[in-house]
């Protein structure tokens, strides 16, 4: 490992892998330190959303997510039952990758891909990337910053070793507990612990086929005492499965936990399976004060540890992730300020809070099944009509969470240094409904192109001013960035569909691919423009 290095990362998770990868496939140097070995024994993360889809393909990397183990033709539906063995009381269609319509607001789809797979895909490709270095069995021990950068204690743990490293930035991608968090001094807010859930990881074959029960990816349990856990399939090919159970007091341990008698309830009879691991976490509804110090950024959990209910956690770390990765590089590569790294915090927080508070949303609506009728289980007219009642009350109420297009790329910058209002009135922010929109601070919509591409494919590494035909030239604009050394590329666009969506006749777009300003006319002041963009600007 050198000893002065650009970016140091702290936390190999997803989160941390996916800065690496973000600042290697801009060419900046950085290494990452991971106290494990990088090793995938009981994986949290199984959904990966239509925005991080995006990023993938943007790295080259989403054929490998869509490839992955998980089977093409499997449905994803998400079903509420008695318990496996009874009854089933209603079904939240999800088709399966080779069956599904395509995303009509987007290149990609969402993808099942476990933790066992997604990371070592982050992994692979990272260590494709010259720029990058990974140290697993290292841990970061203290750190302490100056004016000009940071130095940090890590420890190499198969051997001991001690070194100092020297980084321009360090961040902390250390998941939930954070340590560099706690040793900045940055609290958490929110409404803390909402929940102890345990994990049971299991193995057998065929487990649907064996009680009859049509495939679906998610099976939530439904008795007296109300939705009380979920059963997942993690790996249908090798018959991995996780139960989870909700309603511990936060007493329950991995040794003293009972999995047979929560397995018999949730399967409704008695069968032999592989035990695989246990784990226990914390149901969290918290985000961080602040998301940075100095030289030194939180990413990920460490700043926003949201229930799993929307599949959002992984998915926003990596959108934090995204953000920092460029415009770290920008600072690095010198064309941008150093105040761009303040817009982190200004544009990322907002979003964790958003997303923390509908992840805890979903979880309420599930979590407040209770007081179901006692008749749920009888072979009765009564039971049938309990049955069916609280089959469509749940898919009405529990559904939206797997409904969730608005949250997973609907999300905007608003009151962004970096991005120039237009005076127009923003779309409605909406879980389910996404409402494409080209305002600056909005993720810039997908629309096919001509040739088969999606306009994200232009976008490249830098800023892409995009000049519907007939807009006035850009020469003015592209010299302006030329004197700053900001990268910008012009595309000249002669395509109806994305003009009348992007509603103006030039757009810049930023280097993750929200839009920074748009207008039908240049800018009276094209260097202002500029500076506002690269940080420079006053707010
Ligand atoms: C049941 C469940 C299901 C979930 N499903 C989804 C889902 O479908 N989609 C989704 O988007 N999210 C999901 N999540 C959330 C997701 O798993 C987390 O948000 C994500 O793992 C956070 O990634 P991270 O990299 O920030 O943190 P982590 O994954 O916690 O990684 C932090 C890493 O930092 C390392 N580390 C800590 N301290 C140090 C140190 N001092 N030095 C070196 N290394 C250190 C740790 O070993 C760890 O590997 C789920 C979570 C749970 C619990």
């Amino acid at each position: 490992m050198k000893s002065r290095i650009p970016v140091l990362i702290a936390g190999g998770g997803p989160v941390g892998l996916a800065l690496a990868v973000e600042l290697g496939w801009r060419g900046i140097a950085c290494a990452l330190v991971e106290q494990t070995d990088g090793k995938i024994t009981t994986p949290k993360m199984n959904e990966v959303n239509v925005r991080t889809m995006e990023f993938c393909r943007r790295w080259g990397i989403a054929e490998a997510v869509q490839n992955c183990p998980f089977p093409a033709d499997y449905p994803v539906d998400v079903v509420f039952v008695t318990n496996l063995a009874g009854y089933e009381l209603g079904r939240v269609p999800r088709a399966a990758r080779n069956s599904a319509q395509p995303e009509p607001f987007s290149a990609m789809r969402f993808q099942v891909c476990s933790q066992f797979w997604f990371d070592p895909i982050l992994q692979n490709f990272a260590r494709t990337l010259p720029s990058v270095e990974l140290l697993y069995r290292h841990r970061l021990e203290g750190f302490e910053q100056s004016r000009d950068a940071v130095a940090a204690e890590v420890v190499d743990l198969a051997t001991g070793n001690r070194m100092r490293v020297e980084a321009d930035y360090l961040v902390g991608c250390d998941g939930a507990n954070s340590a560099i968090r706690t040793a900045l001094g940055i609290e958490l807010e929110g409404a803390g612990t909402i929940g102890h859930p345990v994990h049971m990881f299991f193995r057998t074959p065929d487990l649907l086929e064996r009680f009859g029960r049509a495939r679906g990816t998610f099976f939530f349990p439904v008795d007296h005492d109300g939705v009380w856990g979920s059963l997942r399939v993690i790996d249908p090919r090798n018959g991995i499965w996780r139960l989870m159970v909700d309603d511990t007091d936060g007493t329950v341990t991995a040794e003293n936990v009972d999995r047979e008698s929560y397995l018999r309830r949730v399967l409704g009879r008695e069968i032999e399976v592989e035990w695989l691991g246990v784990s226990i976490w914390h149901r969290r509804s918290v985000v961080a004060e602040r998301y940075s110090r100095g030289r030194v950024f939180l990413a990920g959990d460490a700043v926003h540890q949201l229930s799993p209910t929307g599949a959002l956690g992984m998915n926003s770390g990596i959108g934090d992730a995204v953000d920092l990765g460029w415009k770290l590089a920008a600072v690095l590569d010198g064309w941008a300020h150093p105040r761009l790294l303040d817009t982190y915090d200004t544009e990322r927080r907002p979003i964790g809070v958003r997303n923390v508070k509908m992840a805890t949303r979903f979880y309420q609506s599930v979590d407040g099944f209770s007081g179901v009728h006692p008749a749920i289980g009888q072979d009765s007219p009564d039971g049938e009509r309990a049955r069916h009642e609280l089959g469509e009350r749940l898919v009405h109420d529990v559904g939206p969470e797997f409904r969730t297009i608005g949250l997973q790329i609907g999300y905007r910058y608003e009151d962004s240094p970096i991005c120039i209002p237009d005076g127009t009135q923003a779309p409605p922010d909406t879980a389910e409904t996404y409402t494409p929109s080209a305002r600056p601070g909005a993720r810039a919509p997908h629309a096919w192109l001509r040739d088969g591409r999606t306009i994200h494919d232009l976008f490249g590494r830098g800023f892409a001013l995009l000049r519907f035909d007939g807009a006035p030239g850009t020469s003015a604009l592209e010299k302006a960035a030329a004197a700053r050394g900001v990268p910008l590329r012009a595309e000249t666009l002669d395509e109806p569909d994305a003009a009348r969506l992007y509603e103006r006749g030039l757009v810049l777009v930023r280097p993750d691919g929200h839009v920074a300003w748009r207008s039908d006319t240049l800018p009276a002041d094209p260097a202002g423009l500029i500076e506002r963009v690269r940080g420079a600007g006053s707010a």
